[in-house]
């Protein structure tokens, strides 16, 4: 099995699974792969080397670095959709809890203290995604 990292016209960027490379060009010729994002069937392959799976370490690392770019992803959404209170954020939490303060997605810091007292209290709170650091660069067999 070969993992292509695609990329369609509008630049979502997603994976796929072929037999072969043969089996990617004809697909990708035949306009039969499809942006799972868009449906886009404008592919092309994203500049990275396919991987090629053979072993379990390669598994790992592919997961590793599936991993990082999910977190990322989840790092960057809440970023951008989410309130930052800073140190706030327990009693932030607690006051939208207790009806105190409307509803909204928040982040901010938490001590593992702070984080322990929440779950106790039965308020939804989860860590960030950690980053991950780099896997190194993939190789071609
Ligand atoms: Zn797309």
């Amino acid at each position: 099995m070969i993992r292509y990292d695609l990329r369609c016209d509008n630049g979502d960027e997603f994976e796929a699974w072929f037999g072969s490379i043969a089996d990617y060009d004809k697909q990708a010729g035949a306009g039969l792969v499809e942006c799972p994002h868009c449906g886009s069937t404008q592919i092309e392959k994203a500049p990275m080397a396919p991987a090629v799976v053979t072993g379990r370490r390669k598994d790992a690392r592919q997961e590793r670095a599936v991993a990082m770019a999910l977190a990322s992803k989840v790092r960057e959404h809440i970023r951008e959709n989410f309130d930052y209170v800073g140190e706030k954020f327990a009693d932030e939490a607690r006051k939208m809890h207790a009806g105190e303060t409307e509803e909204r997605a928040i982040w901010g810091e938490a001590t593992p203290e702070q984080a322990e007292q929440l779950a106790e209290e039965g308020i939804a709170a989860a860590p960030m995604p950690p980053v991950l650091a780099p896997t190194p660069p993939r190789k071609l067999n």
